[in-house]
């Protein structure tokens, strides 16, 4: 049995824990997590975003530091220990659900796209 999780304002929604995975591989900003999602076939602006980064600050799961990039304040974000076990947490019940809900043959088509994307691909 996964451990079990009490989420302190609600639970982190799945754009939520995009974000927090990879705040916690590196230091992240809003520009650069749009980008990613886009990739991700996901459109997503601003005003969808911000908040989400916000939240996830205010919960204690995320750290904010402001840097000064050419002029501008830059608002980078990592997870904190706390951001990242939380992760961990999530992604066992993630994939409990993806264990139940794919087939074998989808499971196998996944890791054979991973593989081939290597360990740099997001
Ligand atoms: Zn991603």
């Amino acid at each position: 049995m996964p451990d079990t999780v009490v989420a302190k304002q609600g639970s982190a929604d799945f754009l939520e824990l995009h974000i927090l995975h990879h705040a916690s591989e590196e230091q992240i900003y809003g520009l650069w997590m749009i980008e990613e999602l886009a990739h991700h076939g996901y459109r997503v602006g601003p005003s969808h975003l911000y908040p989400k980064f916000h939240r996830l600050e205010r919960q204690g799961y995320l750290e904010r530091e402001d840097r000064l990039v050419e002029g501008k304040v830059r608002k980078y974000y990592r997870a904190t220990a706390e951001g990242a076990h939380y992760l961990e947490t999530r992604k066992r019940m993630v994939l409990e659900l993806v264990k139940e809900a794919f087939s074998i043959a989808e499971l196998e088509q996944v890791v054979a796209s991973k593989k081939r994307k290597g360990r740099s691909a997001r």
